[in-house]
C-alpha cells in the first residue's frame, strides 16, 4: 500500500478516532508511534493490538502542550525507526459551557491542547520533514471549526483556528514536499460525544442529510487518503467528513 517502511506519529492514539486511524495505517503498513496522556498501560494495550498487523510500534506517554515532550517523541521516532513520515494530530478535548458561563480554565485548557497542542507537535516533526523532503500532516479539525455550535466557543474557536494553522503550514512547507491537510469531522460515534443527552443526538441526527452519524472508520479511510501518495497534489484543503452537514 506504499507506507511500509514509514513511520507514523499519532497524538491521542490511545483509543477513539485516533485508536482507529492508527489501525488503520498500520493494515497499510507504516510503523506506529501512538501518544498519549492516557496511563502508560492504556497506551501499551492500545499498542500491543496494533502490532498483530505485524508492524512495529512505540507507545509513548506524552502531552501535546509540552514542546520538550514532543520533541523527545520526534527524537525517539528518528532513533527507532529513522524517519517521520507522517504526523496526524488528532488529540483533542472538549470543556462545553455557554460562553456566559465559561471559565478562564476551560477556555485555555481546551485552546491549549487543541490549537497550541497541533503547533508544538507539527514543530517537533517539521525540520525531520523537511530534512526528508517528504511528509503528510494530517489535522484533526471539526466541522463546528467551520459552523460554530452554542456551547462550544472554546472547541469551535480551537478547531477553527486549526483550519488557519493547516493552511499556513501548507503554504510554508510545500516547497519541501510536505503536504499539510485537516479533516473536519461532524458528528462521529466515540468516547467524546456518549455522554450526550438522547434529545441533543436526536437534533443532530436532523442535520445529517445521510441520517446517520459517522463511525471512526469513516473518518480513518480519509486520513488514510490523505497520508497516501494519491492525495499527493493535495495541500491546505479542508475535507468535510459530516454526512452533509453543514453544505
Ligand atoms: P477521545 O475518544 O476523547 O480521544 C482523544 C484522546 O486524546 C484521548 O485518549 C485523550 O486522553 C487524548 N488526549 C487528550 N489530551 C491530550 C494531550 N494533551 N496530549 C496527548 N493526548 C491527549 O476523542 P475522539 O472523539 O476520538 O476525538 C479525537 C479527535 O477528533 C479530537 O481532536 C476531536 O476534537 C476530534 N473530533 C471528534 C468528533 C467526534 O464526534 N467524536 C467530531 C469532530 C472532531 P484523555 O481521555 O485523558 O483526555
Amino acid at each position: 500500500m506504499g507506507f511500509e517502511g514509514k513511520a507514523a506519529i499519532i497524538t491521542g492514539a490511545a483509543r477513539g478516532i485516533g485508536g482507529e486511524i492508527a489501525i488503520a495505517l498500520a493494515k497499510a503498513g507504516a510503523d506506529i508511534v501512538l501518544v498519549d496522556v492516557l496511563p502508560q498501560e492504556e497506551i501499551d494495550a492500545a499498542a500491543k493490538e496494533i502490532e498483530a498487523t505485524g508492524v512495529r510500534t512505540l507507545a509513548l506517554k506524552a502531552d501535546v502542550t509540552s514542546m520538550d515532550q514532543m520533541n523527545e517523541v520526534a527524537a525517539k521516532t528518528v532513533e527507532t525507526f529513522g524517519n517521520i513520515s507522517i504526523l496526524i494530530n488528532n488529540a483533542g478535548i472538549t470543556r462545553d459551557s455557554l460562553a456566559l458561563r465559561m471559565t478562564d480554565e476551560q477556555w485555555d485548557l481546551v485552546i491549549a491542547v487543541n490549537l497550541k497542542g497541533t503547533f508544538v507537535a507539527t514543530r517537533a516533526v517539521m525540520r525531520q520533514m523537511m530534512k526528508q523532503r517528504a511528509g503528510k500532516i494530517v489535522n484533526i479539525a471539526s466541522i463546528v471549526g467551520v459552523m460554530g455550535n452554542a456551547g462550544q466557543a472554546n472547541y469551535s474557536a480551537s478547531k477553527a483556528g486549526i483550519i488557519g494553522l493547516t493552511k499556513s503550514m501548507a503554504k510554508e512547507l510545500a516547497a519541501r514536499n510536505i503536504n499539510v491537510n485537516a479533516v473536519a469531522p461532524g458528528f462521529i460515534a466515540t468516547a467524546m460525544t456518549d455522554h450526550l443527552a438522547d434529545n441533543v443526538k436526536e437534533q443532530m441526527l436532523a442535520q445529517i442529510p445521510l441520517k446517520r452519524f459517522g463511525s471512526v472508520e469513516d473518518v480513518s479511510r480519509a486520513v488514510k487518503f490523505l497520508c497516501s501518495e494519491d492525495s499527493a497534489y493535495v495541500t491546505g484543503h479542508v475535507l468535510h467528513i459530516t454526512g452533509g452537514m453543514g453544505m
